[in-house]
């Protein structure tokens, strides 16, 4: 990938923003008619995270353009993962600005490498 095709990329966008961007190219390609179950979800979210499995193994940088300008690589396919999720938190109508702030909120109390020893 050519620096100037990744620099455009640098628009400033909240949580939120990618939240909406990401429902509107999910509504527009007609995704959000196919009603899946928690489990199917979690299914194709796992499914990313092993493309990017995948990707390591196979060597391929992390981010690149393959056949026909596709981006592919480790850090897409987790990019990919991470779209699946903000999309099923709005199909959900989950918060999760809210949801990584508990989260968070909750590791900032737990000790170092919770507890275990490493
Ligand atoms: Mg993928």
């Amino acid at each position: 990938m050519h620096s100037n095709e990744l620099n455009s990329y640098k628009q400033p966008k909240t949580l939120a923003d990618w939240q909406l961007a990401l429902w509107e190219t999910n509504v527009e390609k007609g995704w959000h008619t196919l009603k899946r179950t928690p489990l199917e979800m979690h299914a194709l979210i796992t499914t990313e995270i092993a493309e990017a499995t995948e990707a390591v193994r196979e060597g391929i940088p992390a981010i690149h353009l393959g056949d026909n300008n596709k981006p592919e690589g480790e850090a897409i396919e987790l990019a990919d993962a991470v779209i699946r999720i903000m999309n099923y938190f709005t199909e959900m109508n989950w918060d999760l600005d809210f949801c990584l702030e508990l989260k968070n909120n909750y590791n900032k109390t737990r000790e170092r490498l919770h507890g275990k020893r490493m």
